[in-house]
């Protein structure tokens, strides 16, 4: 595995120090399969896991391509806010989905430090979810996962494509996508729309079919979910219709019990009948 990576000295813009970090050999990518929120999964080596650069010295962790952009007088921020408390850490060597985690956690602590695009917030936690999806955590794929969506729908309209490296016909396509996921149907057909109408998908026909593939999905998903839901509130009905039966019926127990206690002064017969019904409940 080690073959497929290579070192690439790098100088921090910031502090000046010269840093090696692991680079994918774009040689060595073997595509496995596409998951329908954009995530490649990859045969070989993660170049996810390489993404974000991060400087031993100060601290300062940004994505590769953002690296070298930041502005002189942004420095301050980076060294009062994270290199007054950074101790010193190299992420120079092979990373496990633990130190890409931290290191993306990292790059998005620092891009609002920064004030950086949303789109590139948006970007990183779209990685960040898909790194916990890899580490099996699903609450915080699921948490990640909505920082984007919310993120991506917000800006759309806001800056300028490529989007965190993503054309506009994809991110409509990715935003519908997210919001399947979470069950907002109706937002989730209204994107896949948007994707069709724009005409940057007539040269991508892979993801024409996606969005074609994954409108049906969602459509058939609405479908079921409305029939759940009213099946659902159908049940609300008859349990509350079976509940007022149950307490009818205990009215008119206890008006008998009632009578009974009337007759002979048993309260303990009166008491147990209405727990009865209780826990039939
Ligand atoms: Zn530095």
């Amino acid at each position: 595995m080690d073959r497929e990576l290579y070192d690439k000295k790098v100088k921090c813009p910031i502090c000046k120090n010269e840093f090696t970090t692991k680079k994918v050999k774009s040689s060595a990518l073997r595509i496995d399969k596409r998951d329908t929120d954009l995530y490649v999964h990859y045969k070989t080596v993660n170049p996810y896991f390489y993404s974000v650069w991060v400087c031993s010295k100060c601290g300062y962790a940004a994505l590769e391509s953002k690296f070298n952009s930041i502005k002189k007088y942004h420095h301050s921020l980076i060294k009062e806010n994270i290199t007054s408390i950074w101790n010193p850490k190299d992420y120079g060597n092979k990373r496990n989905v633990i130190e890409a985690i931290q290191t993306h956690k990292l790059a998005i602590h620092e891009g609002n430090i920064l004030n950086w695009e949303n789109s590139y917030i948006g970007g990183l936690a779209l990685r960040l979810s898909w790194l916990y999806k890899l580490k099996g955590e699903k609450e915080l794929e699921i948490k990640f996962q909505k920082y984007a969506l919310t993120i991506f729908a917000d800006c759309f309209s806001k800056e300028t494509f490529p989007m965190a490296g993503i054309d506009s016909a994809t991110m409509s396509y990715l935003i519908g996508e997210l919001n399947r996921k979470f069950q907002n149907y109706e937002e989730s057909l209204k994107w896949f729309q948007a994707a069709l109408k724009d005409p940057n998908i007539k040269r991508k026909r892979l993801l024409e079919n996606m969005v074609r593939n994954q409108w049906s999905t969602a459509i058939e998903e609405h479908k079921k979910f409305k029939q759940l839901n009213s099946e659902d509130e159908k049940c609300g009905e008859e349990s509350d219709n079976e509940s007022n039966n149950i307490e009818e019926n205990e009215k008119k127990q206890e008006e008998r019990t009632e009578i009974e206690q009337n007759s002979d002064g048993n309260r303990g017969r009166k008491v147990r009948k209405k727990f009865f019904f209780r826990g039939a409940l």
